[in-house]
């Protein structure tokens, strides 16, 4: 059955966000996070604009859901960022114990599973969403950049 708001809506949601980064010459990373089926935070990759490491998608979106919401803990929240997350963020994750993550591309060398880093045992994890989209914009992000250079 098709639903309007599942997997594939949210994460496309989070590509509008990484084009958006890519658009300020960002690493294109994209996430939103939400809850009860809305959208409690959207936020790309800042790293270079803010001149901050920390400056991932996941970390703004996490902060500004737990903003939103009113608490640390991000109970029946879904976080759907455009490339798997790195240890800081995995560990930020965590720390927030959130429901559900999705992502799209796997990122093999950095990502957090490569890493050994453990998500909290209430995080549901699904990935491979629009990874074709995902990993695409970031090839053509990195292509890019080279011939820069
Ligand atoms: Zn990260």
């Amino acid at each position: 059955m098709l639903t309007p708001f599942d997997d594939n809506y949210f994460m496309k949601k989070a590509l509008e966000e990484a084009q958006l980064a890519y658009e300020k010459a960002e690493v294109p990373v994209g996430a939103v996070i939400t809850h009860q089926n809305t959208i409690i935070a959207r936020s790309h990759n800042l790293t270079e604009q803010l001149t901050d490491v920390t400056a991932h998608a996941e970390m703004q979106a996490i902060t500004s859901a737990a903003n939103f919401i009113g608490g640390k803990y991000l109970k029946d929240c879904t976080l759907y960022v455009t490339l798997e997350p790195c240890q800081m963020c995995a560990g930020a994750l965590y720390w927030s114990q959130i429901s559900r993550l999705v992502f799209a591309a796997e990122d093999e060398k950095r990502g957090y599973r490569n890493m050994g880093t453990k998500l909290h045992p209430k995080t549901k994890v699904k990935l491979g969403v629009l990874a074709e989209e995902a990993s695409s914009l970031l090839k053509r992000f990195f292509i890019e950049k080279r011939n820069l250079n």
